[in-house]
């Protein structure tokens, strides 16, 4: 970053690639989108990053960062309407939802933003050279169009799951299938995955969405795809993704690697709930390697029941763990079963974080030695920048593929073993996971014996080639250096 840095420094406004970033406002597209626009700025390009005042003001903790650190990002606040598209107000983020029926509003009114970003496009000069959009920003297609500027696509996934999720769309894989337990092969996917129709990504119906969905799917329209992966880690499943849909693709990641310092890493997403310095102090008490963070990510509701169980297994582990909770008023019963006892008794080898956690700073911390994750593409990346090992336990979306991505292809993972989807905002209502499973899994990933250690080397292994993408040099890195170029070469041409 500090050639890019030095590269920044000596260009002035109108000689800078100017990329305008419209983020899906969900944590995990939103998050990444930040250190995407790090990621460019610190590579000397101007970013305008598109965004509303709640989440400007979640992100305050990067806005102060970005803006000490003399960055080239501006913050566009745009009005959102939530109250004119029946949300309460305040409502624009989608971990703000108090029910999914109301996802077609919350995506409405997103779609409403695009006369203010028109606007705001219309005042800048020269014209800027390239939209990144999130996919579930359709709306963005035309803009880009209007402006006569490249559109490329940012969905959150990795390479793996565009790749299937393609294939979906595409094939119109999901339409005729009515047996639930029916496996579906996925054609011309490079290596064998199977699938029931509800672990597939898209699967997920919400009142009202089937037009949006159909927008999005004709994400056609974009001219390339911008990856929060790195090309070592799944090679040939990116350049299967390229040659089926004969799109660019720009692998710029792990992205989160760019949050280096204890305030970048502590600051992103969300306020933590918890002081990082009394987080710092519990993991340094702890041995190497010792420690499993748990963390469903942002936006899965895992039952009051399910939790108690998980919880009963980490403590029947006897091995130390930090888990995040986002049980909160949602469901007091496991605030009340927490306090019966259960944190007096593990209070020695147990630190539980109640709402938002600075997770890759926890993550990354040398205490920890395994990831229980949900496997949201976010969570899953920082796992694998820190090296460690995962137990998967996917919910919804296209965790469950990245699951396969883990287990079975990059072998780093022991599955907990899902029996069913958790679909967003429909709580499951018993339990599928035991207390044993829970064990079973933590001895699998942390005991002694050969398998183990295999998994545990190949997941360093990994580590260091995902910071290796990121250091000057490179894949992401010149990928990076060139999307840059590229972008700012056809503004030239166009302009
Ligand atoms: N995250 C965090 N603290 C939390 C929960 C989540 O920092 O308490 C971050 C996490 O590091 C990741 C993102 O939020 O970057 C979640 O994205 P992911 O794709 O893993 O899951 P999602 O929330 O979209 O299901």
């Amino acid at each position: 970053a500090s050639a890019g840095q030095a590269l920044a420094n000596n260009l002035n406004a109108s000689e800078r690639t100017h990329f305008v970033l419209v983020p899906l406002m969900a944590q995990g597209h939103t998050i990444p989108m930040t250190d995407m626009a790090r990621l460019l700025a610190e590579h000397g390009a101007q970013v305008s990053f598109i965004t509303t005042p709640v989440n400007a003001s979640r992100m305050e903790g990067f806005i102060n960062h970005a803006v000490a650190a003399g960055l080239t990002i501006q913050f566009v606040k745009l009005h959102f309407p939530a109250v004119e598209f029946g949300l309460p107000d305040g409502c624009e983020n989608a971990d703000m939802m108090q029910s999914k029926d109301l996802f077609k509003n919350f995506m409405e009114a997103c779609a409403a933003l695009g006369e203010p970003l028109t606007a705001y496009l219309c005042q800048q000069h020269p014209t800027p050279s390239c939209i990144i959009s999130d996919v579930a920003h359709w709306w963005t297609a035309d803009i880009a169009t209007e402006f006569g500027i490249p559109r490329l696509t940012f969905n959150g996934f990795c390479g793996f799951a565009s790749l299937a999720r393609y294939i979906i769309v595409h094939d119109n894989l999901l339409e005729h299938v009515e047996d639930e337990n029916e496996l579906i092969n996925f054609p011309g996917f490079p290596t064998p995955l199977q699938l029931t129709k509800e672990r597939c990504p898209g699967s997920f119906s919400v009142n009202g969405l089937e037009q949006i969905r159909k927008k999005i799917n004709e994400e056609i329209k974009s001219t390339g795809v911008v990856i929060n992966s790195f090309r070592e880690l799944e090679a040939l499943y990116i350049e299967s993704f390229e040659q089926i849909t004969g799109k660019k693709v720009w692998t710029v990641g792990p992205m989160c690697l760019c949050n280096q310092d204890i305030n970048a890493m502590a600051a992103r997403g969300n306020k933590a709930s918890m002081d990082e310095a009394q987080c710092l102090r519990w993991l340094d008490s702890m041995k190497p390697g010792s420690v499993t963070f748990v963390s469903f990510g942002s936006l899965v509701c895992t039952a009051p029941q399910q939790l108690v169980e998980l919880g009963l297994g980490l403590e029947a582990s006897k091995k130390p763990f930090v888990w995040v909770i986002k049980a909160g008023d949602k469901f007091p019963q496991v605030e009340e079963w927490l306090a019966e006892g259960f944190e007096e008794r593990v209070k020695d080898r147990g630190l539980i974080i109640r709402g938002w956690a600075p997770q890759v700073l926890i993550l990354w911390h040398k205490a920890i030695g395994g990831f229980m994750t949900h496997c949201g593409w976010n969570s899953t990346i920082e796992g694998i920048c820190a090296g460690v090992p995962m137990i998967t336990w996917p919910h919804f979306a296209e965790q469950f593929v990245n699951e396969r991505l883990v287990v079975d292809v990059l072998k780093t993972g022991v599955e907990i073993g899902v029996k069913a989807v958790t679909q967003w905002g429909q709580e499951q209502k018993e339990v599928t996971v035991t207390r044993d499973a829970v064990e079973a899994a933590l001895s699998k990933l942390l005991d002694e014996g050969e398998a183990a250690e295999e998994m545990r080397m190949r997941a360093k292994e990994f580590g260091v080639k995902a910071r290796k993408a990121l250091q000057e040099g490179g894949s992401s890195y010149n990928n990076i250096n060139l999307l840059i170029q590229e972008m700012g070469n056809q503004a030239k041409t166009s302009g």
